[in-house]
């Protein structure tokens, strides 16, 4: 999509700190972190505009992007807790229209979030 944020930071004509990638899914840090460790798993194709949009077509796609995040937090060493998070929907935060998924660790995560 021409006008989104996310695309491209796939692209790389907006630049990002990159943790890892798969075939389809590309891992960034946030540029606002919410945690010592805030990793933000998107899908390269602007497959969604958040996790409303998913369906049995997606299923391949978020095994590799939860493969992923496993991965990140092994190679990150949040063994003593982690979190995977999406918002949907500007009323619970989210602010770009592009399915991400925010990994979070690093520090003691309250529950519930806010
Ligand atoms: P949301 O609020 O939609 O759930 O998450 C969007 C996230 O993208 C926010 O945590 C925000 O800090 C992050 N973000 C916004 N603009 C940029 C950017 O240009 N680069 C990176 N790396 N993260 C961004
Ligand atoms: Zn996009």
């Amino acid at each position: 999509m021409a006008d989104c944020l996310f695309c491209k930071i796939v692209e790389g004509s907006v630049p990002s700190d990159r943790v890892a990638e798969t075939e389809h899914v590309l891992a960034f840090r946030d540029i606002n972190p919410a945690a010592p460790t805030h990793v933000l798993l998107i899908p390269k194709d602007h497959v969604a505009d958040s996790a409303a949009d998913l369906g049995p077509d997606h299923g391949s796609l978020l095994a590799e992007l939860a493969g992923l995040a496993a991965r990140i937090a092994a190679e990150e060493r949040l063994e003593r807790g982690w979190r995977l998070v999406t918002n949907v929907g500007a009323g619970a935060g989210q602010s770009v229209f592009h399915l991400h998924v925010h990994l979070l660790g690093g520090r003691p995560l309250g529950w519930p979030p806010g």
